[in-house]
């Protein structure tokens, strides 16, 4: 885009000129953007040479990179030996060699743009010859660029002036001539002395001391080419080498900075790879290490699991064995009693008052006795699970009424005052439940209550709570420690009581009261303030729907 409207921009301002009258200029300026200039490439690195890649490089292929970037110039490269590249130049079938030194001879050949670097030449050598000035190259086998112009200058200028004699040979590109020279075919090269940052210059070539013929190296132009192409070069060049950040300079430093260090392609593929498997390894570790870290988080959390359900089954069977001490301890109590009395019913002389007495005593052990073993088949069976619930519509003001018929005479026994209140008519209090179950839980607990209140009264009822009810039973009397009210309904536990053999009491009532509540999907629990009385809840859902 920014070329093809640089290129506008020119041909417009051409225009303009072209009316002004400066239609020369404009004409040449077009003429130049609209050919091809055809390049020589000729091996001679640093300066110019074809890369592995077949692409011309060099310092002079950077210069001219630059300028035909600046200029809109389309390029295009000819690659070849120097005397071939020579011939095309002369007959014009090329229009630029870079890299030509200048002679009177060339002079008339070519044009020549301004200087672009300035050269010498230089004698090279290996450890084998021994080379400090000019007279050593005496008897010498020297090689030269073919058609440049150290051959002349070494077939004639020095042979003459120092009056000594050698021979020369000529090779097609410096490349040749190395390998001649490490083969010993030759002794030294002449070269120029940018020969020295080519990568041909390698530790086994020696630059001796000995340099001659200071030149500069140009482009040059075949003679046929429009005038206006060397001015515009000229123009370039004079402001490439007057700006120490251009191109010309990078190139130069690029190219002239012999030891640098190269890293071979094939240790630059090693580190790849190994840092590709050392990043790969690390990404292993790391997923490793994260997986193993989920793993523990598991195995710890199964293990701390295990470790309560451990201690569970561990208190589970200590409370069981406590349980079983005790229950044989509650059913040897009434049994006693039993046995006891009988023995003394056995008596002739008995008087009708005490026979009655110890007859009505043999019945009371035997209550409280069926309580405590019907007490543990309900316990037994809820442990098992064996338990079904069987769901019917029930009236809740007839059950309550029911409860307070047979226990009334219990709570009188103990000037205690029993109440119960059914805030609503009866064809309201409807619950769909287990009615024996629901019975069992409501007369256990007015049972406690009567059991553990020696004077006041004890009420009981319930509150409509939209889905369920909420039933409650309270009493005045012992209460109940706060760090006890939630023990109360584990399996097999009492509460502290001080006088515990006084009130008869198994520790089995609450255990089954929360197993059916829950049963039926309610809850259970207490406000209790000890000395003061207590408060049992527990909700029942009206399940009407289903
Ligand atoms: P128990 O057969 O011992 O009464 P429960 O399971 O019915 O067994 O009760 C467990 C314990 O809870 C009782 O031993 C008693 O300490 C306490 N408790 C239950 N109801 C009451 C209450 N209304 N007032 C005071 N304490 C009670």
């Amino acid at each position: 885009m920014i070329m093809l409207s640089q290129k506008y921009i020119k041909i417009t301002i051409s225009l303009i000129l072209f009316s002004l009258g400066f239609h020369p200029f404009a004409l040449a300026q077009e003429a130049i953007n609209s050919k091809i200039v055809k390049v020589g490439v000729y091996d001679n690195p640093p300066k110019i040479f074809m890369n592995k890649n077949g692409n011309p490089d060099g310092i002079f292929i950077d210069v001219l990179k630059s300028i035909s970037k600046n200029e809109d110039l389309q390029i295009e490269y000819v690659a070849g030996n120097w005397s071939e590249l020579f011939s095309k130049l002369e007959n014009g079938e090329i229009d630029i060699m870079p890299d030509m030194a200048y002679s009177i001879e060339r002079d008339s050949l070519f044009n020549f743009s301004m200087p672009v670097l300035n050269s010498w030449l230089q004698v090279f050598t290996t450890n084998k010859c021994i080379i400090n000035k000019v007279e050593d190259l005496t008897n010498k086998k020297i090689g030269v660029l073919k058609g440049s112009t150290q051959e002349d200058f070494m077939k004639f200028n020095v042979k003459n002036n120092y009056n000594i004699d050698y021979s020369v040979f000529t090779y097609e590109s410096y490349y040749n001539s190395v390998i001649a020279l490490k083969k010993g075919e030759i002794d030294v090269i002449v070269a120029d002395r940018f020969f020295y940052f080519s990568d041909l210059c390698d530790k086994e070539i020696l630059p001796t001391g000995i340099v001659m013929q200071l030149s500069d190296v140009h482009f040059a132009f075949s003679k046929n080419i429009n005038p206006a192409l060397i001015k515009l070069f000229d123009k370039n060049i004079t402001s490439l080498k007057n700006n120490p950040k251009s191109d010309f300079y990078i190139s130069l430093k690029k190219w002239f900075n012999k030891n640098k260090t190269i890293i071979p392609t094939y240790l630059i593929w090693l580190i790849i790879i190994l840092s590709f498997g050392l990043f790969v390894f690390l990404l292993f570790t790391l997923v490793l290490r994260f997986k193993v870290k989920a793993k523990t988080k598991i195995l710890n959390d199964k293990n701390k699991e295990l470790i309560k359900a451990k201690e569970k089954a561990e208190e589970s069977n200590r409370l069981k064995s406590a349980f079983l001490a005790n229950m044989s301890h509650e059913i040897r109590t009434p049994m006693n009693g039993i046995l006891g009395f009988v023995g003394l019913l056995k008596e002739p002389k008995l008087s009708g008052e005490k026979q009655q007495k110890y007859i009505q005593l043999v019945e009371k052990s035997g209550a409280r006795m069926l309580n405590i073993i019907n007490d543990i088949v309900s316990i037994s069976k809820i442990e098992s699970g064996i338990l079904d619930v069987h769901l019917s519509k029930m009236n809740i003001n007839n059950q309550l009424q029911f409860v307070y018929d047979s226990l009334k005479l219990d709570a009188d026994n103990k000037n205690l005052n029993l109440s119960f209140n059914c805030p609503l008519p009866e064809e309201k209090a409807i619950i769909k439940t287990d009615s024996e179950k629901f019975y069992s839980i409501l007369s256990n607990l007015v049972k406690n209550a009567i059991k553990y209140t020696d004077k006041g009264t004890i009420e009981f009822g319930y509150a409509n709570k939209g889905n369920e009810f909420e039933f409650y039973v309270k009493d005045t009397g012992i209460g109940i420690p706060k760090d006890r009210q939630e023990a109360i309904f584990e399996r097999f536990i009492q509460a502290d009581i001080f006088d515990k053999m006084a009130r008869q009491g198994a520790g089995l009532g609450l255990t089954i009261s929360r197993a059916y509540v829950e049963m039926l999907d309610g809850k259970i629990w207490v406000i209790s303030e000890e000395a003061k009385g207590s408060t049992f809840f527990f909700t029942i859902p009206r399940n009407l729907d289903s």
